[in-house]
């Protein structure tokens, strides 16, 4: 059997609607059926935009991890003002999906302010679980390097975590 050559078919389509006008505006969807999409070509926008939207969030993470290269190695005056710029950085980060990385173990982690024996300004801590259990490291007195990583994804409700 031989295949139809589509452009005969148009052409039949439309002498068709031309003299029997109700026929083709039935083919043509308006009988509220939805035109078929095509499953791969679907797939492909989606990948398409999938890239794209991680080139965009590149951009975004290393720009703000360029615009913060200025805090490191600075601390302010008091452990509640370096921790109201942690609390404010990290949720700076958490509106984009973001953390920051352990500079001892690199685990995600978000950055905290703590007090410490002796120093007025406290120390910079990187909170995070590790093994399910919560977990500090670092402890400088300025801030550290802030390296920015894409926020984990959450572990199903089986594991609560601390506030
Ligand atoms: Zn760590």
């Amino acid at each position: 059997m031989q295949t139809p050559d589509p452009r005969q078919m148009t052409a039949a389509a439309q002498s068709r609607g031309l003299t029997g006008g109700q026929e083709q505006t039935g083919l043509a969807g308006a009988n509220g059926k939805a035109v078929s999409l095509d499953v791969i070509q679907a797939q492909g926008t989606i990948t398409e935009l999938r890239m794209e939207l991680n080139r965009m969030q590149r951009t975004i993470r290393l720009t703000i991890q360029a615009r913060l290269l200025h805090l490191q190695g600075q601390s302010c005056d008091t452990l509640e003002a370096n921790q109201t710029l942690a609390t404010e950085l990290h949720e700076l980060l958490d509106s984009q999906g973001l953390r920051v990385q352990c500079s001892e173990c690199g685990h995600p982690a978000i950055l905290r302010a703590s007090p410490r024996k002796g120093s007025p300004r406290g120390a910079f801590v990187f909170d995070h679980t590790i093994n399910g259990r919560r977990t500090f490291h670092g402890g400088a007195g300025v801030i550290p390097e802030l390296r920015l990583v894409a926020k984990p994804k959450r572990a199903k409700a089986t594991r609560r975590e601390p506030k």
